[in-house]
């Protein structure tokens, strides 16, 4: 029985065959040398002995080559394993995803810290406001042409979203006497449909300077300080007057073309310029609002748009990039 279970053994190639040729001859009811031990019982007692030491040593013979045979199996299953799930350590690891800042919150950061870098403080307020700081206050009555020109997202007869962040400038000078140095970062609201340059939210960051003696002067060396750090040292400003119902005088204010250094070219639509913001002497009419001596104290202000600026900045003719939050436009910042 050796020799033939030698030759079942051979061509044995996995645990499972393995398994199979264990029933075959160990199983307890059916295994062939189980069997063979069964029928001791009609031999005589001389020859059980033998044939009973003969079985048993047959019987540890095969165990102990399966086993063998089982070992060698594991030791190659496990040599694979190491094969094919080999690590190398000197392969470069995954690169973690790494998050960037926002592009118009990049700008509203720069704009902040050189604003704290001229010795402004910066200032929040509400985005829903009443109509009296968003409009009365700021020399815009009810019935003012002015209040057509910002298409305003109502909550109910007295409450709006801010269209500008110029509530805040009240809300600070009815808190704090002159003087005043302040800038308003913050988001506001326009009914206005979106597109290339609009958008329904949009952001702003106002300034105002209060104290006494301030001149139109100040406001000029101001702003050309401001913007030279904002865009570069050989950025040219210039002002002309405008209307704004807040200040007076008022003045828009441009600065030269940072595409074409003044030459002329499409964004500036060949002017050599850019409009940048609004800007002014504040009125004496929003002091009398605010409990200011005007007779004593004298400030200025402006407006600007952090989208616009944004825009300008990063070359993105598109504001609708800014918000959609296309993770691949966000990437190239
Ligand atoms: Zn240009």
């Amino acid at each position: 029985m050796w020799d033939e279970f030698c030759q079942d053994l051979e061509p044995v190639s996995g645990s499972g065959e393995l398994s199979d040729l264990q029933d075959k001859y160990l199983s307890r009811k059916r295994g062939l040398i189980s069997l063979e031990l069964r029928k001791l019982g009609a031999l005589t007692p001389q020859e059980r002995s033998e044939a009973g030491q003969q079985l048993n040593e047959l019987k540890a013979q095969v165990q102990a080559a399966l086993s063998e045979r089982q070992a060698k199996f594991k030791e190659e299953e496990r040599r694979l394993q190491l094969a094919t799930e080999r690590i190398d350590v000197t392969l470069p690891g995954y690169e973690a995803a790494r998050g960037g800042i926002h592009p118009l919150r990049r700008v509203w950061r720069q704009m902040e810290e050189i604003s704290v870098r001229m010795g402004f403080t910066v200032v929040s307020g509400p985005e829903i406001e009443s109509d009296y700081y968003n409009f009365e206050a700021l020399n815009i009555p009810k019935g003012h042409p002015a209040r057509d020109d910002q298409d305003t997202l109502y909550l109910s007869d007295s409450l709006l979203l801010r269209t500008h962040t110029s509530p805040v400038q009240i809300r600070t000078m009815e808190k704090q006497d002159p003087p005043l140095k302040i800038v308003v970062p913050g988001r506001v609201y326009r009914r206005d449909a979106t597109d290339a340059t609009h958008s329904p939210m949009f952001h702003q960051m106002e300034g105002l300077v209060v104290d006494e003696g301030i001149t139109l002067a100040d406001l000029k060396g101001t702003l050309e300080v401001f913007l030279k750090e904002l865009f570069s040292a050989d950025t040219q400003v210039r002002f002309r007057p405008s209307y704004f119902p807040f200040v007076e005088p008022g003045a828009e204010v441009d600065i030269s073309c940072i595409f074409c250094s003044g030459k002329g070219c499409r964004v500036c639509k060949s002017s050599g310029w850019i409009e940048i913001m609004g800007a002014g002497m504040v009125h004496s009419r929003v002091f009398e609002m605010v409990g200011y001596d005007w007779d004593k104290y004298t400030g200025f202000a402006w407006g600007m748009g952090i989208d616009r600026i944004a825009q300008l900045k990063y070359q993105v003719d598109d504001s609708r990039l800014f918000f959609e939050n296309d993770i691949r436009f966000l990437r190239q910042f």
